[in-house]
């Protein structure tokens, strides 16, 4: 009966509870609590969701239930029967391996994901387009997260973002491991199939045999096989800092900074170096769990103010820990910040980043990173396994541009339509060309290339990219990401 107080169920109060967890050990508890009170078990994956939304007659939940199950009802997932006999790993908890994790488990497959990071603690911010904000709205983030995009720029912390996609996941029987890292790949044996090499090596998810493998990562690790491209440009030196949010009304009122790049504002840079020594070519200032600056500094500044020991050419050595001054480092950030904000920030006071210490970072993104192909199978002992990156091991985003998320997405989508054709059986040369053929198509997205009807979006690459040629790559041309002769 709708509006009956909390007390009256236990079950409501532990559902609130998961609903709200503000860490990935919360989520995880409350989460376990609430199926054992209501006696669901998480690893009857196919049957998990229905019975959990059965046992929860909570007015609360209902919403989300409806908009989980317009999702659901999507005729793509063919009402989970598309995938239901395939198994997937997913290699990540960011928020591009859980989104794909959860639209796996929406084609019925079993899904599970390793997480090496016991917890969330990624204070940065990332600006979002449009399409992905609607995507997220459509799946109820505004339950887990109230305050979502409500500000006038719309973003979200990696951490927030994570917990968001992780609490749809595990209500969608997505098992995830945290504090299991994937150290790679077994190959069958006997009449085992494709299993991982984890650590710790005694953990269950070492037994679990997939047929798919979603490689998500981050950062530049991709398995055997796949090839990267890197892209050089000119020296380019971010720093990023996360400053304490009191939420208090003298800091609700400073404005944010969108992307303030030298060329539309001389004199504020100028400025900036003539007051204070610090040279940008840019700063963005978002507000949210924290107060969130990113910049590009040049080095000629860093090296005078002492952030940067000694010149080097090679970044890696020039950015190298041992030649960094963590509190030269800090200060650099804190004066921008600071000035960038007309000193109107009361009492800036650093964040904690995962290790307890001030939240401040200094990073190179001189190269980008691609890989060559978002795709390939392999075959063991009549075993085959279909590999997808997603994610920033597929394309590594440029900051700037803001194309982590939406970019990473789009990937997660395309890669779900790829495991789709898999599942049905798609001869895998067809499948691959078919994924490498949108692939080829993802560097070039930008808000305006991609449909603006967000509403029809779905894992059908054909709803998100008009006028695409979805098969361009033909059979023949992926030849060489099949890694078995005989499947040629
Ligand atoms: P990640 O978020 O890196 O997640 C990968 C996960 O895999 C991690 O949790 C990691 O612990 C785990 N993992 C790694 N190896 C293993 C292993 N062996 N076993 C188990 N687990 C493992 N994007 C935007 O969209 N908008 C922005 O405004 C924006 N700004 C940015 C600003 C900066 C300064 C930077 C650096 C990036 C920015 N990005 C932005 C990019 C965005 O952060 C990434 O695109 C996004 O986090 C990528 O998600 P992912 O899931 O691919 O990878």
């Amino acid at each position: 009966m709708a509006n009956e107080p909390d007390s009256v169920d236990p079950s409501h109060a532990l559902f609130e509870r998961f609903v709200q967890a503000q860490t990935c050990k919360e989520t995880q508890q409350n989460f376990n609590e609430l199926c054992r009170h209501l006696e669901v078990e998480p690893r009857d994956y196919k049957h998990f969701y229905s019975k959990l939304k059965d046992r929860l007659n909570y007015w609360k939940a209902k919403d989300l239930w409806q908009k989980i199950d317009k999702r659901a009802a999507h005729l793509d997932y063919e009402q989970g029967q598309a995938c239901h006999q395939n198994k997937c790993l997913v290699l990540g908890a960011g928020p591009c391996g859980l989104r794909t994790a959860i639209e796996l488990a929406l084609l019925g497959a079993r899904v599970v994901v390793l997480e090496k990071r016991a917890s969330f603690t990624r204070n940065n911010i990332l600006h979002l387009w449009l399409y992905t904000i609607r995507d997220l709205l459509n799946l109820g983030a505004k339950k887990f997260y109230g305050r979502f995009c409500s500000g006038s720029i719309h973003h979200i912390s990696i951490r927030q973002l994570q917990l968001i996609l992780l609490k749809l996941a595990l209500i969608l029987g997505v098992e995830v491991h945290t504090g299991v890292t994937f150290e790679g790949l077994r190959e069958p044996s006997g009449s085992t199939g494709w299993r991982a090499q984890v650590s710790p090596a005694s953990h269950t998810a070492a037994a679990f045999e997939f047929d798919v493998f979603i490689s998500a990562g981050g950062g530049r690790y991709v398995p055997d096989g796949f090839k990267i491209k890197e892209l050089r440009g000119k020296l380019a030196i971010g720093i990023t800092a996360n400053f304490v949010n009191r939420h208090t009304k003298q800091e609700a009122q400073v404005q944010e900074i969108s992307g303030v790049a030298r060329i539309y504002n001389q004199k504020f840079f100028q400025a900036l170096q003539t007051e204070i020594g610090v040279d940008l070519e840019n700063i963005v200032y978002y507000k949210d769990d924290t107060h969130y600056f990113v910049m590009t500094a040049k080095k000629g500044s860093l090296l005078k103010k002492g952030v940067i020991k000694q010149d080097f050419s090679d970044v890696n050595q020039l950015l190298a820990p041992a030649n960094v001054n963590q509190e030269a480092l800090q200060k650099y950030a804190y004066d921008a910040a600071d000035f960038s904000t007309d000193h109107m920030l009361p009492d800036l006071e650093f964040a904690k980043n995962h290790a307890g210490h001030p939240d401040v970072a200094m990073f190179d993104f001189t190269c980008m990173h691609r890989a060559e192909n978002a795709s390939l199978v392999k075959e063991r002992k009549g075993k085959r396994l279909l590999i997808a990156l997603v994610g920033d091991s597929l394309v590594e985003p440029f900051w700037p541009l803001g194309t982590g998320i939406a970019r990473g997405f789009l990937a997660a989508f395309d890669t779900a339509w790829m495991v789709r054709s898999w599942g049905k059986g798609v001869p895998p040369l067809e499948v691959l060309a078919g994924r490498e053929s949108v692939y080829q198509l993802l560097s070039q997205t930008t808000p305006e290339n991609t449909s603006k009807n967000y509403a029809a979006y779905s894992i059908d690459p054909s709803t998100r990219y008009p006028n695409a040629n979805l098969s361009l790559m033909k059979p023949m041309q992926v030849k060489h990401t099949v890694l078995d002769a005989h499947l040629h």
